[in-house]
């Protein structure tokens, strides 16, 4: 931070040096998180790396490395102070939802919520022009265009250039947009100077906010945990709408990484989302909001928990859990598992300790991701 120019930096313990990065000093891999930081921070990037290698690799614990790196980054960017913002498990891993669970209609039954086609919803509602999703075989890519077909949706289905997805697709109600969604698709995930410009031309087809988009645009790495690291703030936080909810993916109405958890945009589109999937499956806000609204943590092994919970994070610094369920990506059919969350139990308190929410001690349960939604109206 210098004056009012702030730029995040990622330092991950690196002491081999495999990772790229701007710099390593002192066992770390230290890069920024934004494309173009702001002046007078981007003008001395050149500086502070020099600054940073000059402080070579020498044993230092983070006690001992961060006052050294803290200077260095005062003596390249004059005013400069160096702060922690968030701790994160260098092996952090992000969840994985599969497409399927967004291609389908609500359960009418039961308490199962998924799948559900909130995409489609703001397709309908002219809330988005185009939307986008990766199938992982070809029979679930067929299913995927059949459904979307019998609501009057034309598609186009590329095979993905990246290992994992076998099918994307894309789709509209106006046929003729989709060849140049998939050109600026194909822009947007190259790293070359039309990216930006590609990533918003697809933020605003995808009908995100443009406060959102623009953020996202701004992001260096756009993979699921440098977003968490962005724009999720750290505990202690006020309690958010649940309409907000994206950390967990099983859960969310957007499709974009909100740019906070208060972001109005997102709110007002998202309850646009909810009140017509409740238009077309009565009864689906209420199944949805006893998942939604709670808080909502992902482990640094990409388990995700939804709490229910008594307490205030910030005032109390801890909370006492009323009901925690995990959810569980499905292998082979549609929706999510819901599941009992067996590390944690009614009653356990969970405190708020270094960002993160801890369990009890016997639980070793942490969760280094959270956002509460508990709050709003939704
Ligand atoms: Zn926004």
């Amino acid at each position: 931070m210098a004056g009012d120019a702030r730029v995040d930096l990622a330092l991950v313990p690196d002491p081999e040096r495999r990772a790229r990065a701007m710099a390593h000093a002192l066992g770390y891999a230290i890069s920024h998180l934004a494309t173009e930081p702001p002046e007078p921070i981007r003008g001395r990037l050149g500086a502070l790396r020099h600054a940073l290698d000059a402080l070579g690799d020498a044993d230092a614990d983070e006690g001992a490395a961060l006052p050294q790196i803290a200077r260095a980054c005062r003596a390249a960017i004059p005013g400069a102070r160096l702060s922690i913002r968030r701790r994160f498990p260098a092996d952090q891993r992000a969840p994985r939802w599969p497409a399927s669970m967004r291609s389908g209609a609500p359960s009418e039954a039961g308490h199962g919520v998924w799948p559900y086609d909130a995409e489609l919803a703001g397709l309908l509602l002219g809330r988005r022009r185009l939307l986008l999703r990766e199938a992982l075989s070809e029979a679930r890519a067929e299913a995927d265009v059949a459904w979307l077909a019998a609501h009057g949706v034309a598609t186009r289905a590329v095979d993905a250039s990246d290992p994992g997805g076998s099918k994307r697709i894309y789709g509209s109600l106006d046929a003729s947009m989709l060849e140049e969604a998939a050109a600026m698709h194909a822009a947007a995930c190259r790293e070359h100077d039309g990216w930006a410009r590609a990533a918003l031309w697809m933020g605003d087809a995808l009908g995100y906010p443009k406060c959102c988009a623009e953020v996202f645009a701004r992001a260096r790495k756009r993979d699921d945990v440098t977003m968490f690291l962005e724009l999720l703030p750290p505990l202690p936080h006020a309690p958010a709408s649940p309409l907000t909810v994206w950390l967990d993916g099983a859960l969310a109405l957007v499709s974009h990484a909100p740019c906070s958890l208060g972001c109005a945009a997102s709110v007002d589109l998202a309850g646009a989302l909810l009140g017509e999937l409740e238009r077309r499956t009565p009864g689906f806000a209420a199944k949805w909001r006893a998942l939604a609204k709670r808080i909502h943590a992902v482990t640094a092994d990409g388990r995700v928990f939804a709490i229910a919970a008594e307490g205030d994070l910030v005032t109390d610094g801890a909370v006492r859990v009323v009901d925690a369920i995990e959810l569980v990506p499905p292998v082979n059919e549609d929706g999510a598992v819901v599941k009992g969350a067996e590390a944690i139990r009614p009653g356990d308190e969970l405190r708020v300790e270094r960002g993160w929410l801890v369990g009890p001690a016997k639980s070793e349960w942490t969760g280094t991701f959270v956002a509460d939604h508990r709050g709003g109206d939704a």
